[in-house]
């Protein structure tokens, strides 16, 4: 008998490496900690959708190009339908996006602290990270942009608006003046774009290497779909078209984006409550011994100031309220980030905050 080969059955040495990515998912009564909408969508649509989706030819395989999503899509944003490109979860987009303009050889700059999967989904892909350090109050630095651009010549340029974890946004000025300085790519994440008085989608054109990337996973009361897009030029979306796997949206995500798209008022609706209500949780948050950041999105990042954060978040926990503990994040010792709940869960978040901080 001939002698079988030992098998190595080993990730690759920088997977090995890797911690992975981690949100603890716990059974509470206030579940603070994910940045989703407080509410499920409209009945209307979910009724709606139930008919639409007995309709399915389930023994097919989906419309590749998602044509009536992408219209949909296009129709939202005032773009033509090739500009949009659409994948699971906004997640997918920036891994596509790696995948296309990343890799072996090639670089993405992030400016932290910021989402965190921007400098992870680079890894993955195997691209190299030049990391930025904002300043103490998490604004950008652009002598800091300058230096990490003209050092790193990135090929992907990730900016976060509302940024994640801060809920800072980053003004047009601000936007404009990378997008000059940027040797490649320029990402704004706007997966909180709702929330903020300003939005990148504007500056989206076929002359530009700019992509504005949203999700339905906040504004549209949809994460558990897994569905996010992005606008970009023409040209950048058919790269990704190429690299993305086939038939990578399921029939019944590409319905339910499409017709959630037609409940744009109540969202609208739903979004504008939610930002008024954040002035009254972040109010309200202000009065406590509390650092609290001005935030364009649905959460506000608070670091307590006399007790420890890990503590204050366990006896939040302890009263079945979860809300994110940033504490192992670069730069966030002993903050915790919370996520505009419904007026009765910001008020259980306030009268817990009350008793364990004061
Ligand atoms: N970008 C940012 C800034 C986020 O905070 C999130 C969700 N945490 C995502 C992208 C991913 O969203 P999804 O994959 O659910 O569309």
């Amino acid at each position: 008998m001939t002698e079988r080969p030992q098998r190595r059955v080993q990730p690759r040495d920088d997977v090995a490496l890797m911690e992975g990515y981690h949100s603890p998912q716990v059974e509470v009564k206030v579940r603070l900690n994910t940045n989703e909408a407080p509410e499920p969508p409209p009945t209307a649509f979910t009724e709606r959708l139930g008919d639409e989706i007995r309709r399915i030819e389930w023994h097919r395989y989906p419309d590749r190009a998602a044509t009536e999503l992408r219209a949909a899509i296009a129709d939202l944003h005032d773009v033509r339908p090739d500009q949009v490109f659409a994948a699971n979860g906004s997640n997918e987009v920036l891994q596509t996006l790696c995948l296309t303009y990343g890799g072996h050889g090639r670089t993405a700059a992030v400016f932290e602290p910021t989402y965190a999967l921007h400098s992870h989904i680079a890894e993955l892909t195997g691209t190299s990270v030049a990391s930025g350090e904002r300043r103490d109050d998490f604004t950008l630095d652009m002598d800091e942009v300058d230096r990490v651009l003209e050092h790193g010549r990135p090929d992907i340029t990730f900016l976060c608006s509302p940024n994640n974890p801060s809920g800072l946004v980053e003004t047009e000025d601000t936007v404009r003046r990378v997008l000059e300085l940027a040797p490649g790519l320029v990402v704004v994440d706007e997966a909180y774009g709702q929330f903020a008085p300003w939005s990148a989608l504007d500056l989206v054109h076929e002359e530009r290497p700019l992509v504005v990337t949203r999700t339905y996973s906040k504004t549209w009361s949809m994460a558990a779909a897994r569905l996010g897009y992005l606008i970009g030029p023409s040209w950048l979306v058919r790269e990704l078209d190429k690299v993305v796997l086939p038939y990578h949206l399921d029939s019944f995500k590409q319905i339910a984006g499409r017709l959630a798209l037609e409940y744009r008022h109540e969202m609208d609706a739903r979004v504008a409550a939610l930002v008024e209500e954040r002035g009254r949780l972040s109010a309200a948050l202000r009065d406590l011994p509390l650092d609290v950041w001005p935030s364009g999105a649905n959460f506000v990042l608070v670091r307590p100031q006399t007790v420890d954060g890990n503590d204050v978040w366990q006896a939040l926990l302890d009263r079945s309220i979860l809300v994110r503990n940033c504490a192992s994040w670069p730069r966030l010792d002993g903050c915790l980030r919370i996520t505009i709940g419904t007026e009765e869960e910001d008020d259980a978040l306030l009268s817990a905050l009350q008793e364990v901080l004061t």
